[in-house]
């Protein structure tokens, strides 16, 4: 029987055995590794080689994140944000139009903008909610179609069957930020996707301090991601690998708390009168919800809600007053968060015109009624200095 995925959560990447029975990997602390003849040395016919290539920890990571996510194999970098690049660069020559999506993550955008343009790639950014329709956009030279769902501040949920589909028939590579999702909620590869990247810093670690990305790949996509990863230098610390390790393990108890609260929060958010509309990808009013439901498992804990429009005065009396929701960015930890987001200043090839403030709230795992009434005092002083 195919093992289910909290069995794979708790399993994956662990070989008890081969570590005197001891439940979690050693931390290989490595750069030099040297090899026993010149035979070796000659043929590197030896599972480690060189620090940066990686040790037993973090090969125990990579065949987890690999399982997790239904790929061939993985690699971690330095960081999220690094991940995406490395995949990117991997992908794409001087020459190749590149397809980005419009709802991408603010330094993916820029990325495209200062560093890919740089070096000759055309980066067209397109409608996130495109579908099919990126058929008519495709051209001979698109090497990559950039996916991200839902998209970060925003929430597009994209289609991304129907995008690989039509990308795979013009001979793109199909990428996709799957960081919202985590492994646990979206499975990339039986979407059509080629490589998908996490931003691990986030659910994967999950306690707001490591910073780390992965990508895996499929088989036919593995060769140049590999080398592209080797030949740009990219790995993470151990001991990072270690705590993200150690973080996976409980990610399904995790995610399913931050999910129920999330869904609970929007559901008392959308009731509120401050509030002009919540944007959450599982509730039934997401203009997207259809697409959620067919492909996602679940919902993590981020979300976005639009206030009614109010003064900066006013905002800031809510949000400078509250106890537990912190302004902080870097979400997927075990705090709430809540942070201002200005959309209409990341878009080229849609706009974004609701006049309302954006506030994107990440759910934690605190109890929910502490959160409720920390929101609650929050919109009554900003009611207060209105
Ligand atoms: C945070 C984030 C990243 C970048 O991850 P870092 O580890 O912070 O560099 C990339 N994509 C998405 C969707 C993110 O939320």
């Amino acid at each position: 029987m195919k093992k289910k995925q909290d069995t794979v959560v708790v399993t994956a990447g662990r070989d008890p055995e081969a570590n005197f029975g001891i439940v979690n990997p050693p931390v290989y602390h490595a750069s030099t590794v040297l090899y026993p003849t010149l035979e070796a040395v000659k043929t590197r016919a030896q599972p480690v080689t060189y620090g940066r290539r990686g040790t037993p920890t973090t090969f125990a990571l990579q065949d987890a994140i690999a399982e997790l996510e239904g790929g061939y194999r993985s690699l971690v970098t330095s960081s999220g944000l690094s991940a995406v690049t490395t995949a990117l660069l991997a992908h794409l020559k001087a020459g190749d139009h590149l397809l980005m999506t419009d709802s991408a993550y603010e330094p993916t955008r820029t990325f495209c903008n200062n560093v890919l343009k740089r070096y000759g790639v055309d980066v067209e950014f397109y409608d996130p909610r495109i579908g099919a329709g990126i058929g008519t956009i495709l051209r001979k030279n698109t090497a990559v179609v950039f996916t991200e769902s839902p998209g970060s501040v925003t929430f597009e949920v994209q289609d991304i069957p129907a995008i690989a589909d039509a990308a795979h028939k013009a001979g793109a590579t199909v990428l996709l930020d799957n960081t919202w999702a985590s492994p646990l909620y979206f499975k990339p590869f039986e979407h059509g996707v080629d490589v998908s990247i996490q931003a691990v810093t986030k659910y994967l670690c999950g306690h707001s301090d490591v910073m780390m990305g992965a990508i895996t790949a499929t088989e036919e996509a593995w060769k140049k991601t590999l080398e592209t990863h080797g030949n740009i230098g990219q790995c993470a610390a151990p001991d990072d690998v270690y705590l993200v390790l150690r973080g996976i393990r409980t990610l399904s108890v995790r995610l399913e708390r931050h999910m129920q609260t999330g869904i609970a929060l929007a559901e008392w958010l959308s009731k509120r009168p401050e509030v002009a509309r919540v944007i959450h990808p599982a509730r039934e009013d997401h203009p997207d919800h259809a697409i959620w439901k067919r492909d996602f498992t679940g919902a993590s804990g981020l979300f976005s809600i639009e206030l009614k429009p109010c003064s900066e005065t006013a905002l800031a009396a809510m949000l400078d007053g509250l106890e537990y929701f912190g302004m902080g960015y870097s979400w997927g930890g075990f705090e709430s968060l809540i942070i201002p987001q200005y959309p209409k200043k990341m878009r080229t090839a849609t706009q974004w015109t609701a006049e309302g403030q954006i506030l994107r709230i990440h759910a934690g795992l605190e109890d929910i009624e502490d959160l409720k009434a920390d929101l609650d005092a929050g919109f009554a002083r900003l009611r207060a200095a209105a």
